[in-house]
């Protein structure tokens, strides 16, 4: 599939807890655009690959064990379901064990590959709001509009904490602002499509903005340019 051909796509890139998620879902509801979680797609190929005791060193087997796997990402009264081979991981792809390991497989060219094309072929199907790491660089490199979301270290961790304790886990701050600033890091200086702001990327700092404040500023920025 030649990526160049997919336009009507708002990329939403950004370190974690800028509040890509809850705002992409948001636009992507405002515009009527289908909503693609691309780190759900490396947390769920991170699941199934503890689930199946994979050695998360070899990445011959984590690739294998990505194109064998079934992802199904679908939307049930609003919410995004995950699952993998027909079992819902929606919620255990959350888990701070699953976050921690994540980057064990998400260098290695092969399980990227396999991804992108499963992202490829979601926003062939029609207009789309995607959200990651690298959908302004290299997933959809021709979108027509590209934001890149970030907002302050300490914002982000008590974002990510709020989050997590409405979901019932419970968190300690510096420890969690010290594993964000870490996967930022490894993020960023990863070799493989390392997380980057693309260069017509437009740049919302969401540090000081409440989130109705930054869908309103998303939505607008994507309106203008599709
Ligand atoms: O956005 P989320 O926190 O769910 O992403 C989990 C992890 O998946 C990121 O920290 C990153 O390691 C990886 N990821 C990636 N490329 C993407 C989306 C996520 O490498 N496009």
């Amino acid at each position: 599939m030649n990526p160049d051909s997919i336009r009507d796509v708002v990329a939403v890139d950004g370190p974690a807890g800028a509040g890509k998620s809850t705002v992409a879902r948001r636009v992507a509801k405002t515009l009527g655009y289908a909503f693609l979680d691309t780190g759900a797609m490396y947390r769920a190929t991170t699941w199934w690959a503890l689930h199946q005791g994979i050695d998360l060193d070899d990445p011959a087997a984590l690739a294998a064990s990505t194109r064998a796997m079934d992802l199904d990402l679908s939307e049930e009264d609003g919410v995004q379901r995950v699952a993998v081979n027909g079992q819902d991981v929606t919620a255990a792809i959350r888990s701070p064990e699953i976050t921690r390991q994540i980057h064990k497989l998400d260098g290695i060219p092969a399980v990227r590959a396999c991804l992108v094309d499963l992202q490829r072929a979601f926003g062939a199907k029609g207009p789309t709001v995607a959200e990651g790491r690298d959908i302004g660089t290299v997933v959809f490199p021709k979108a027509k509009c590209k934001v890149y979301m970030d907002a302050s270290l300490e914002q982000r961790a008590r974002r990510r904490a709020a989050d997590l304790e409405s979901r019932g886990v419970r968190v300690d701050l510096d420890a969690l602002r010290e594993e964000i600033r870490v996967r930022d890091e490894k993020n960023m200086t990863r070799k493989e499509s390392p997380l980057r702001r693309a260069d017509d990327a437009i740049l919302v700092d969401t540090t000081d903005l409440t989130l109705d404040q930054v869908v309103e500023k998303v939505a607008a920025l994507a309106r203008e340019a599709l």
